[in-house]
């Protein structure tokens, strides 16, 4: 229900116009499809999950030539799922700990947010969460960091801004053991300065987490602007080019029509989508399901 009220804007931007569109044709033809093609693009869907789309669509019209309109609403929505349910992976939070997930993205993009929310989720589902205040650079970043841990009831390990970053890796992976934590939430620092300086600092960052934590960090996220349409494509490619990223979240939805970008990034980047963010509030961050969210936009 959550859900379905923070895709509002897209449903009416994206399924809204498709449904306008369906219902003044009786036939599926070349010009209807066209016109489908662009409000794909507009709704931030990308070209290339924009073409495999039409491409379904036509591929279901050389098979039934007969179709009506409505074929084209559920073509869509059955490849929407499709595609979103095949880059999914499970999540598993419950093998044996520390776990350590590392978050990645741009200043701005709710990564603080994002973390504090996920403690705020984790906690409640029983699980022991320590955060690591790995963004050093930016002044502040530790302070608010340590305001959403209070929020969310967990501890933090932070240094003084300018520290670095691996040392704070470093000693949030030793306090998570000693401490029995479940799961180390670690923040980085929020610049793609250089694609290189990005590598290079992570890299450390990994190499200290696994000497205190075998295979560490276990997950890394990308954190994303759902809001920035196709700019955070293009971050995206950027972070999966640079770093080992094994899932995204995808913020601010509450705040856009272009959710799209959800299936558009997904199926560019054959990651899976982890959580969506629907608000600033702590509860407003919802683990992600293919078929949940593709229904909420669609019925
Ligand atoms: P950071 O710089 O990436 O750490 O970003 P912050 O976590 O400080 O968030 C930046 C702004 O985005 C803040 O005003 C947050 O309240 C807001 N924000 C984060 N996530 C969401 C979301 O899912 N929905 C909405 N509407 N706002 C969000």
């Amino acid at each position: 229900q959550r859900m379905r009220r923070g895709l509002a804007k897209t449903q009416a931007g994206l399924v809204g116009r498709i449904d306008t569109l369906l219902g003044g044709r009786g036939k599926v033809d070349a010009e209807l499809i066209e016109e489908l093609e662009e409000i794909l693009i507009t709704a931030d869907l990308g070209m290339q999950t924009t073409q495999a789309l039409i491409a379904a669509i036509e591929q279901r019209m050389a098979r039934d030539a007969a179709a009506d309109p409505q074929m084209v609403r559920q073509v869509l929505q059955q490849e929407m799922s499709r595609r979103l349910a095949e880059v999914d992976t499970p999540f598993d939070l419950d093998r044996p700990g520390p776990m350590v997930v590392m978050v990645v993205g741009v200043n701005g993009v709710g990564k603080t947010t994002t973390i504090g929310k996920l403690a705020h989720l984790w906690t409640a589902q029983g699980k022991k969460v320590l955060l690591g205040a790995g963004d050093t650079f930016r002044a502040a970043a530790a302070d608010q960091l340590e305001v959403w841990a209070g929020r969310a009831g967990v501890d933090i390990v932070r240094h003084a801004e300018g520290a670095d970053p691996a040392a704070v890796a470093f000693d949030a992976a030793k306090a998570a053991v000693a401490r029995g934590a479940d799961i180390l939430l670690l923040d980085t620092a929020g610049r793609l300065h250089t694609k290189v300086n990005l590598m290079e600092e992570l890299k450390k960052v990994r190499r200290v987490l696994a000497r205190e934590i075998p295979e560490a960090p276990h997950e890394t996220l990308l954190v994303l602007d759902a809001t920035t349409g196709q700019n955070a494509l293009v971050q995206a490619r950027l972070f999966k080019e640079a770093v080992e990223v094994t899932g995204l979240v995808l913020t601010k939805l509450d705040g856009t029509a272009r959710g799209g970008i959800v299936v558009a990034i997904a199926n560019d980047l054959q990651l899976p989508v982890r959580f969506v963010g629907i608000g600033e509030g702590i509860e407003d961050l919802r683990p992600f399901e293919p078929e949940m969210f593709v229904r909420a936009l669609f019925e």
